[in-house]
């Protein structure tokens, strides 16, 4: 079995405003895999994220996480690309390297190289206001993978975009996650996106924030759009549409 990058045991988080985000939330993250975290607002996926990356505490329970003194690297990409306005996009990637210190002549190879993996080497003296939806996007994932991260957390980055966008998006990430292997841990509302994505879904309920279910998704890589519409993953996203909604499913099916 793959060495665990990070484990959540048992973890309960409580904020101070009383409102109870997880419960017993139990996850272990396998090196290299792409876990991606399903369910609806408020179920705390993005608690689960902000916990792994030590940015919130348990208030019970234990997480097991490479130590950063150890040279381990994240990086977190959000909805909202957050650009910069008044960068360009080159200077936009570059600042993480700018803020660790790293000469112009380092920065500048790492960002044409990582601005040549997700597509926008012409794009480089462009402003963030000249840029599409999902180009914004890219320039943000380039400015988490130009660190070298070994685990990337995304938090419903293509949430924001078209369908033929993320679609888009998606092979690109795959292809990405594919030549560096990378761990992920992917949070998502779109349950076709995560089956597509992921080596593993994890379900989560509400009220309180808890996982009901993990499912390896057995479907091999490299991926073909095809995929999508095929029988094999129409199942898995049955099964996580069931666990999700079972109420309305014995409904739509007179059971
Ligand atoms: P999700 O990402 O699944 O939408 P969140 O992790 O954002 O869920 O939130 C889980 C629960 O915790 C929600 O009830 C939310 O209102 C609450 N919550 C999240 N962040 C905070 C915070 N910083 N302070 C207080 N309550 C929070």
């Amino acid at each position: 079995m793959a060495p665990v990058t990070f484990a959540l045991h048992h973890v309960h988080k409580t904020y101070n405003s009383g409102a109870i985000a997880l419960q017993d939330m139990t996850l272990q993250v396998p090196t290299g895999q792409f876990v991606s975290l399903v369910g609806p607002s408020g179920c705390g996926k993005s608690t689960v994220l902000r916990l792994l990356a030590g940015l919130e505490q348990p208030s019970q329970g234990q997480i097991d996480r490479p130590s950063i003194e150890a040279g381990f690297s994240l990086a977190y990409v959000f909805q909202e690309p957050a650009l910069l306005p008044w960068a360009t996009v080159t200077e936009n990637v570059a600042l993480p390297l700018k803020l660790a210190g790293q000469s112009p002549r380092q920065r500048q190879t790492a960002v044409a190289d990582i601005l040549a993996k997700v597509g926008l080497t012409e794009f480089g003296r462009a402003y963030p206001r000249e840029l599409s939806g999902g180009m914004k996007m890219r320039v943000s994932i380039a400015r988490a993978l130009v660190t070298q991260p070994q685990v990337l957390l995304m938090d419903e980055p293509f949430g924001a975009l078209d369908e033929i966008t993320r679609s888009q998006l998606n092979e690109e990430l795959l292809d990405l996650w594919q030549r560096q292997q990378w761990t992920v841990v992917f949070v998502t509302h779109n349950l076709y996106e995560a089956v597509y994505l992921s080596s593993r879904v994890v379900v989560m309920a509400s009220k309180p924030g808890r996982s009901i279910a993990d499912l390896p998704i057995d479907l091999p890589y490299p991926r073909h759009p095809d995929l999508r519409t095929s029988p094999q993953c129409n199942r898995y996203c049955r099964e996580i549409a069931h666990l999700l909604h079972p109420g309305s499913w014995n409904i739509a099916s007179g059971a």
